[in-house]
């Protein structure tokens, strides 16, 4: 029994003092540590120098470092961070009720914020690092809007011009997230585009398509080396936008920590892996270290099932094949999910470390059917009053089965999910699934294939 060291409030924010001053880097405490990224022509792991005509130099040598398990964080993005954080730890009294559990039910918000997800914690520093290089210009990829509007807002801060290339499909189901990244300086592209060379031979084999995340990064990539002064930036999957994200899990420890509350179960969705990954954090070195027991569950779409049904193995990181290959769970580069498909999580990846971590059992898999997807999210919208984004209803679809597991068993068990961000943005996803339009499709064994056939095969 942990003693109650103070009355706990229903919403946990964090003292100015009691904020986090560094990232937690859970590699440090792995005891095998992921795959290097391997070099698709040399089969080498790949070095620092032939990473830094991409990425920036800081962020290379965050995502090579496997020792440091605390990475201070600089003082300019500490003043970032004040702007939205700390994000509360929400005790979700009301869903209990409603749910009629004996669990106790934390969630992680980490929507307040304009672009309305976590991701701007990985922005925010990314966007400072490229800046101190003295570098102008930066470009990436949009999926659901969420990710190019958080680092829209950051290169607005830094200043620091951005192109942003969006997912065909996404920016025509969610025009006004063009118009918020356009509103904070961003130049919008809807991908594939005719302004590279991968964009126009994709378009010339594939007119009709609504585009992929893995073409978009691939277009993002060939604008960043032919630009001068330009380099490409990544908002999940990669080993330091984990480590950014960790700030979501430390906040989480200290305040948890602070009421003595211990959590059974941690539950997170993933698309990349990023808020997973940064939610345990500190709590999946502990448990590696033996200092507790939690279960960690990772919840994916069933129409992008990378870790349920995808192969661990090496593949390249977008559909152009440009990246180094990086050890993963996949459904392979060529993978498309259904269009039809709109809870996003639609990357056919998954973080290596995540992938590591799951492999070596130290975290479960389950997906769900967006129909059940969007029925907990109306359900904890009407319980909780936040509307949450589609992605983050799968954590919050995974919680409740584990809240309803409490019920039949009478256990008391605390569950803490990552709730990611806001739906404000989702209304034609949510509008479908409030007409009975939302249809549900699971690929067939021989989908997947096409997707694994596109494995590099190594
Ligand atoms: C991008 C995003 C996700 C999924 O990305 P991860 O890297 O897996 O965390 C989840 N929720 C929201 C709100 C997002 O914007």
């Amino acid at each position: 029994m942990v003693l109650k060291m103070q009355q706990e409030p229903y919403k946990i924010y964090l003292e100015e003092n009691e904020m986090p001053k560094s990232w937690h880097n859970v590699r440090a405490a792995m005891k095998e540590k992921p795959e290097p990224f391997i070099h698709p022509g040399t089969r080498q792991p790949c070095v620092k120098a032939e990473l830094l005509p991409v990425f920036c130099e800081d962020l290379v040598d965050q995502e090579l470092n496997v020792t440091d398990e605390y990475i201070s964080i600089p003082d300019e993005i500490l003043s970032f961070y004040k702007m939205f954080r700390p994000s509360p730890l929400v005790r979700a009294y009301c869903l209990e009720k409603e749910l009629d559990t004996p669990a106790k039910i934390y969630y992680k918000f980490e929507g307040n914020n304009t672009s309305g997800s976590h991701k701007l914690n990985s922005a925010a520093a990314q966007v400072y690092y490229a800046k101190k290089q003295g570098l102008t210009h930066l470009t990436t990829e949009t999926g659901a809007g969420q990710w190019g509007s958080a680092l829209s807002m950051a290169c607005a801060y830094y200043g620091v011009d951005l192109t942003v290339y969006m997912v065909k499909i996404s920016g025509e189901q969610k025009p006004y997230r063009k118009v918020l990244m356009q509103t904070y300086g961003a130049n919008v592209i809807l991908s594939p585009s005719d302004t590279t060379d991968v964009g126009k031979k994709i378009l010339a084999e594939h007119p009709d398509t609504g585009g992929s995340l893995g073409c978009a990064i691939s277009e993002a990539i060939e604008t960043a080396v032919k630009s001068q002064n330009c380099r490409y930036v990544l908002g999940s999957v990669l080993n330091h936008v984990l480590l950014h994200q960790s700030v979501v899990g430390l906040e989480t420890k200290i305040a948890m920590d602070k009421y003595g509350i211990a959590p059974d179960v941690i539950v997170g969705c993933a698309g990349g892996g990023s808020n997973l990954g940064g939610l345990i954090s500190p709590f999946m070195a502990d448990k590696i270290n033996g200092k507790n027991n939690i279960r960690f569950v990772a919840i994916e779409p069933a129409s992008c099932p990378s870790l349920t049904r995808g192969k661990y193995a090496l593949d390249f990181g977008d559909t152009g094949q440009t990246t180094p290959l990086i050890k993963m769970y996949t459904l392979g580069s060529g993978f498309l999910p259904s269009p039809n498909h709109a809870g996003g999580l639609r990357y056919h990846g998954m973080s290596p470390i995540i992938s590591k971590l799951y492999d070596d059992g130290y975290i479960e898999a389950k997906s769900y059917v967006q129909s059940d997807v969007f029925e907990a999210a109306q359900k904890f919208a009407r319980s909780e009053g936040i509307l949450p984004a589609p992605e983050s209803a799968h954590a919050i679809k995974g919680a409740f089965d584990e809240a309803l597991k409490c019920k039949e068993t009478g256990e008391a068990k605390t569950i803490l999910f990552g709730l990611t961000g806001t739906g404000y943005f989702d209304m034609s996803a949510y509008q479908s699934f409030n007409e009975g339009k939302m249809s549900d499709y699971v690929p067939t064994d021989e989908d997947l294939q096409k997707g694994f056939d596109t494995l590099p095969g190594c």
